[in-house]
Order: C-alpha cells, then sequence, then structure tokens
C-alpha cells in the first residue's frame, strides 16, 4: 500500500497573488486513484463520525477504487447536497480527516498521513457535477401538498432546501441580497471557491424546483406571521451570522477602516476586483493592515494583497493577531497559502487606536506588544499588553475581522422566536425547533459562526424535524 499522502496540484504563490483564479487544482483521475488506494477499508471506520453530516466515507473511496465514480457521487450525495463546495472549503483536517485511523498512526510513523478525503469528494463532486449524475428524488406524498420558506440562502438555507425539495416540498428560499449563496457568495473569494462550482450546486437545486426570491429581507418586506398566512406551513431560518463587531478603539470610524464583512462583500459579491467593468470599488491601499487571526482575516487579507497587485502597488498587506499562530483559529492550509503568497504576519500585537489625518482618512495604527497569560474560556492562553510597549506601523487601509455576531433584523420583529444574550436562535437539540411552533432554524443564527458543513448538518436536523411537523399537520 502506498503511504505517502498524494500531493494536490496547486497554482505557484506569484502566478496566483495576482489573479482570482483558484489556487487548489484538485486531483486528477489517476490522482484520485492512487490516494483512494491508501484507504485502510477499516473494519470499523472512524472518519465517518468525524463529518457532521456522516458522508458514508468508506463506501465512497472503495466505489473510486472500483472505478464507479457515478456511485461514489450518489453515496456522497445521500449525506451531502454540496460535495464540490465541502470538498474545497470544509476544514477537514479538524473534521473526518482528524478522526481518520490513519492520523493516530501517523503520530507513531511519520509516513502515514490521513486521507485526503476532502480531495478525493471534490473530485467526486465535480465529477458528478461535469457528468450530469442524477440523484433518485425521495417523493413522499403525504408531503408533497406542502409548500415551506426558507429564509436565509446561505448553506444552511440551501441546504434545508434541497432536503425538504426532494421529499417533494415545495420550497421557497427569501434571501436579502441580490444572489444567492450567504457567505459561500459574498465571504469566500473565487480564489478558494470558483462561481462556476457554487452556481452549478445551486442550479442543481432550482432544477429540483426550489424557488429563489433575493432581495427580500423578511422582518422588512414581510415578516414570519405574514409567511404564515401566505400559505407556508413551516419557515426555516437560516440568517446566519452578518454582523461585523469592530474594535471599539478610537479612529474606528475613520475612513478607509473597513469591517471585512464589507471589504470582502465588494470585492467577492459585487466583483470590486474587476473595477471599473464591474459598478463598486473598494479602496487599495499601500500598507493595508488586517486585524484577526481566523479565516474572515486569511481571505481579507489575501484578497488585499491581490488587488494591490492588479492596481500596480507594491505589495504589502500585514495581518496583525494578538496571540500566536498556534492559537490562529484560521484553517492551516489557508495560513500556509498567505504566508506563501507574501502577506506579513505580526503575532503578539494588540491595536489601541487607529490614527487619521486632518480628512479623517487613516494613516497610521498604533499597537502594543503582548504576551501569554493564562488560558481563558476559549482554553487558548489570553493575550496580556505589555504596557510601554506602544509602536506604529503605516496604515492607509483597515480591515477589521474580529468576529461576526447574529442579524437580528428578523428577530427583533418577531417577539414569538426566542433569542440569547447574543442574538442567536434558541432551538431544541433534536429537531431544530425554535419557540415559534412551525418556524425551525440552523446555522450560524443558531451556534454562532461555525463551518459551512456544521451549518448543513443543523439544517439536515431541522428539515427532519420540519417534515415530522408536517406530518402532524392537518
Ligand atoms: P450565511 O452563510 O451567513 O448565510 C445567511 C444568509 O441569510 C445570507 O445570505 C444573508 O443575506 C441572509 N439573511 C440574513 N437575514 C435575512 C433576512 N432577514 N431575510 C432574508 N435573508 C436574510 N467555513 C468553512 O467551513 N470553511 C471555510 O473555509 C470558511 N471560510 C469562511 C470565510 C469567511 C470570510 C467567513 C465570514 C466565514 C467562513 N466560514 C467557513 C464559515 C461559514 O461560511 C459559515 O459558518 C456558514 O456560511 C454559515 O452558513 P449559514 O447558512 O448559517 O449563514
Ligand atoms: Fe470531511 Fe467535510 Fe466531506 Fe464531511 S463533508 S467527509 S467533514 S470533507
Amino acid at each position: 500500500m502506498r503511504k505517502e499522502p498524494v500531493k494536490v496540484k496547486e497554482l505557484a504563490a506569484g502566478e496566483r497573488s495576482a489573479s482570482f483564479s483558484e489556487v487548489v487544482l484538485g486531483y486528477s483521475k489517476d490522482e484520485a486513484l492512487a490516494e483512494a488506494a491508501r484507504c485502510l477499508q477499516c473494519k470499523n471506520p472512524t472518519c465517518i463520525s468525524g463529518c457532521p453530516v456522516g458522508i458514508d466515507i468508506k463506501t465512497f473511496i472503495r466505489q473510486m477504487t472500483e472505478n464507479d465514480f457515478s456511485g461514489a457521487y450518489l453515496t456522497i450525495r445521500k449525506k451531502n447536497n454540496f460535495p464540490s463546495i465541502c470538498g474545497r472549503v470544509c476544514p477537514a483536517e479538524y473534521q473526518c480527516r482528524k478522526a481518520c485511523v490513519l492520523t493516530r498512526k501517523g503520530e507513531l510513523f511519520a509516513s502515514l498521513e490521513a486521507i485526503n478525503i476532502h480531495f478525493l469528494e471534490r473530485f467526486v463532486g465535480d465529477y458528478g457535477a461535469k457528468n450530469n449524475v442524477e440523484t433518485q428524488a425521495d417523493k413522499d406524498k403525504d408531503l408533497s401538498r406542502f409548500k415551506v420558506a426558507v429564509v436565509g440562502s446561505g448553506p444552511a438555507g440551501l441546504c434545508c432546501a434541497g432536503e425538504l425539495s426532494r421529499r417533494g416540498i415545495k420550497v421557497v428560499i427569501f434571501e436579502a441580497l441580490h444572489k444567492t449563496g450567504g457567505v459561500l457568495r459574498y465571504g469566500i473569494p473565487p480564489f478558494r471557491l470558483p462561481r462556476d462550482i457554487l452556481d452549478a450546486e445551486i442550479d442543481y437545486l432550482r432544477k429540483m424546483g426550489v424557488e429563489t426570491q433575493p432581495n427580500a429581507i423578511i422582518g422588512k418586506v414581510k415578516d414570519v406571521v405574514e409567511l404564515f398566512s401566505e400559505g407556508f406551513s413551516a419557515v426555516f431560518l437560516g440568517l446566519g451570522a452578518g454582523v461585523p463587531s469592530f474594535l471599539g478603539i478610537p479612529g474606528d470610524n475613520l475612513c478607509n477602516v473597513y469591517s471585512a464583512n464589507e471589504f470582502l462583500t465588494r470585492v467577492n459579491l459585487m466583483s470590486a476586483y474587476q473595477f471599473p467593468h464591474a459598478h463598486t470599488p473598494v479602496n487599495v491601499g499601500k500598507s493595508m493592515v488586517v486585524i484577526g487571526g481566523g479565516n474572515t482575516a486569511m481571505d481579507a487579507a489575501r484578497a488585499a494583497l491581490r488587488l494591490q497587485k492588479l492596481n500596480g502597488i507594491a505589495p504589502n498587506t500585514t495581518i496583525l493577531y494578538r496571540r500566536t499562530q498556534t492559537e490562529m483559529p484560521a484553517r492551516r492550509l489557508e495560513i500556509e497559502h498567505a504566508k506563501e503568497e507574501g502577506i506579513n504576519f505580526r503575532f503578539l500585537v494588540q491595536p489601541v487606536e487607529l490614527v487619521g489625518d486632518e480628512a479623517d482618512f487613516v494613516k497610521k495604527i498604533t499597537c502594543l506588544e503582548c504576551k501569554l497569560g493564562e488560558p481563558d474560556a476559549s482554553g487558548r492562553r489570553r493575550p496580556v499588553p505589555i504596557e510601554g510597549s506602544n509602536f506604529q506601523l503605516d496604515c492607509d487601509v483597515a480591515i477589521i475581522a474580529v468576529g461576526l455576531q447574529a442579524n437580528q433584523v428578523l428577530t427583533k420583529v418577531t417577539p414569538q422566536i426566542k433569542t440569547d444574550k447574543y442574538g442567536d436562535v434558541a432551538v431544541t437539540a433534536e429537531d431544530m425547533q425554535t419557540s415559534m411552533p412551525g418556524v425551525f432554524a440552523g446555522g450560524d443564527i443558531v451556534g454562532g459562526e461555525g463551518t459551512v458543513i456544521e451549518a448543513m448538518g443543523m439544517a439536515k436536523r431541522a428539515a427532519e424535524g420540519i417534515c415530522a411537523f408536517l406530518r402532524q399537520t392537518k
């Protein structure tokens, strides 16, 4: 058995960092087969328990080794509506790959490493889409008379819509923005998730009969009670966590201080990297500074550096993070990619002021050095600022990526739906039902910022809950 994993091809750092083309190129058929052949086909596969939607990983990999790619695709689709997306963005190293038996063996034998399950899933997902492999509908005649409203078109909303639609339920998705996809469209840049892949997965849902209504903010244009009176028998809320946090320091309101959400929305959703061919611009500086250590910070910094290069500006983008690289929540792969592309990292640094010029444009950022103290509630060692260690960096564009909170536009006008102190919607664990009868919720609006596949896992549970609720409905 081959022990070393098959490396996936990537665009060279110099080439990719001046474009928004996809960085990770995926496996060829031969590479996918070689990687699949490394799977031990364990009697009791532990990897499946690491996947939030429980894909039968062992079976789909075996089908690959038998050259049955259509079968592998159908096996994955039984549990995951979006294999081409998850194969690209899933933090598999914390999920299925972490639970792969080779991860444990690899601690003993350095040459062993977990199977690249996500790259295999990506290969199979792309194969299924290219070859129009059809999944079987699982229509339930007792349910096909119902209509369900899904609010929000991120991974939670899309997944719930897919699950309900394949049972024959009529689904309408209401989305506040003019395009569907949620963070997959406005947050994650095309160099990680090409838009044709996202569009193909959403088109698949439309072909199944799911209707989408963009530019519809539920809670403004109409509320949840009105949805019921329009004939919807149940409602799913996949509202996400789209409200950015700021630093709460002097200078937060200066010009050219962006939230990562606004910056990425301008770049990804409104295609600012194609300005003036696209209508929406974004300001690009000579010294761009991103504050934060999660996936959002990596995406914002990598987009900022690309914009500098595309605008003929010498690349100078710096990430400031209060702890060290070990505590960074971003995926390891994204951190490595950012470093290869030339992003500067300053660890153990806490901004205390954004300093503006006479026209109120940010020009400098004042920071304190930090050291690591005792672990805090998150289990990570707390950053402790060192008194008197102040220093300044040039900064003519600052991008704040220090967290996201619940979007409460809908819940504020719907007091029947109970929320917690963060504005997250409270649900029952088993079927994701809110305190309002017939209203279910899942994704980041429930647990705070999580992952794409966790949001989909909750949406699947909610879809089961909705079906059970509808069966009891007269
Ligand atoms: P969202 O994707 O936020 O979608 C919610 C949707 O609801 C939005 O389209 C919003 O416009 C809409 N909406 C909100 N309120 C209303 C309303 N009242 N009426 C109508 N529509 C409404 N996870 C990973 O697994 N891998 C990654 O690599 C990764 N990278 C990330 C990068 C960034 C920049 C960000 C911000 C997050 C990243 N995540 C990643 C996290 C992941 O994207 C989220 O956990 C996931 O998108 C949550 O899905 P969701 O459907 O709950 O919410
Ligand atoms: Fe792993 Fe994500 Fe695929 Fe599940 S969906 S098998 S966690 S890559």
